[in-house]
């Protein structure tokens, strides 16, 4: 059964502390039978995005059957995070949009005008944009879903699925929201059939937050997939189905 890591990050360290580089990176992946990751910026989250994509490139150039690469803007600067994702997402090359509003500082309703036009962009490229959610003030569950709700177009991921404190919240809302989909990245293994079950096994994918430590979070995160009982049918389509179909891969 092939495996697509749908939240992973890879990037030179996280504030002062060194993370997996790609080596250990595509190695890990290797030892857990990890085949395809999703890769997001953690630099890019405080100080130029550009450079941050750059790096997320070269990256995914270097591993191209492997690492599938998000885009950053900083949605603060409104019309030029707006040209810089329409640049990027231009190339082809990036098959998703990663924001993390709670370490980015934004508010989505503060942004709004500018929040509007990306997930605009978005839906036309049919790329999904996936959010750091379950954390306040910023990234709550509720704020995110609100996006979803507001911009029906645009296909939103929870990248936590609730983390702790929303899952029960995050279950309701996917179900309530076609376009709005669960990341399960974080909640435990006896939460997983509650958000399937809520909100349906295509509406769940995989993903463990590896790289910002080290293999045995993507070893413990696959195991809370592999631990929670699923169907053969729904296990497979939480850990590869679901990213093929959002990604746009060939399958
Ligand atoms: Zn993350």
């Amino acid at each position: 059964l092939p495996i697509i890591d749908f939240h992973c990050h890879l990037d030179d360290g996280w504030g002062d502390e060194p993370t997996p580089g790609r080596d250990a990176f595509i190695a890990a992946m290797d030892q857990i039978g990890v085949d395809k990751a999703c890769i997001f910026t953690l630099q890019g989250f405080y100080r130029d995005t550009q450079a941050a994509n750059e790096r997320l490139l070269q990256h995914a150039n270097a591993e191209p059957d492997r690492l599938i690469p998000f885009v950053t803007v900083d949605p603060k600067l409104g019309d030029i995070a707006i040209q810089e994702l329409d640049l990027y997402l231009g190339t082809g090359l990036f098959r998703g949009v990663k924001f993390h509003s709670w370490v980015q500082s934004f508010a989505p309703s503060i942004v709004h005008e500018t929040m509007s036009d990306i997930l605009d962009c978005v839906s036309q490229y049919d790329v999904p944009v996936l959010f750091h959610d379950g954390t306040p003030p910023y990234s709550t569950s509720f704020q995110i879903a609100d996006l979803a709700r507001q911009f029906p177009k645009a296909k939103i991921v929870l990248g936590h699925a609730g983390l702790s404190d929303y899952v029960f919240a995050a279950g309701q809302l996917a179900a309530e929201l076609p376009n709005l989909y669960l990341c399960c990245c974080g909640p435990k293994a006896g939460e997983l059939p509650y958000l399937i079950q809520c909100a349906g096994s295509e509406k769940v994918l995989f993903g463990s937050d590896f790289g910002i430590a080290d293999w045995t979070l993507l070893a413990d995160r696959l195991d809370d997939v592999q631990c929670a009982n699923l169907s053969e049918a729904a296990k497979e389509s939480v850990l590869y189905k679901n990213a093929v179909r959002l990604l746009r891969l060939a399958d």
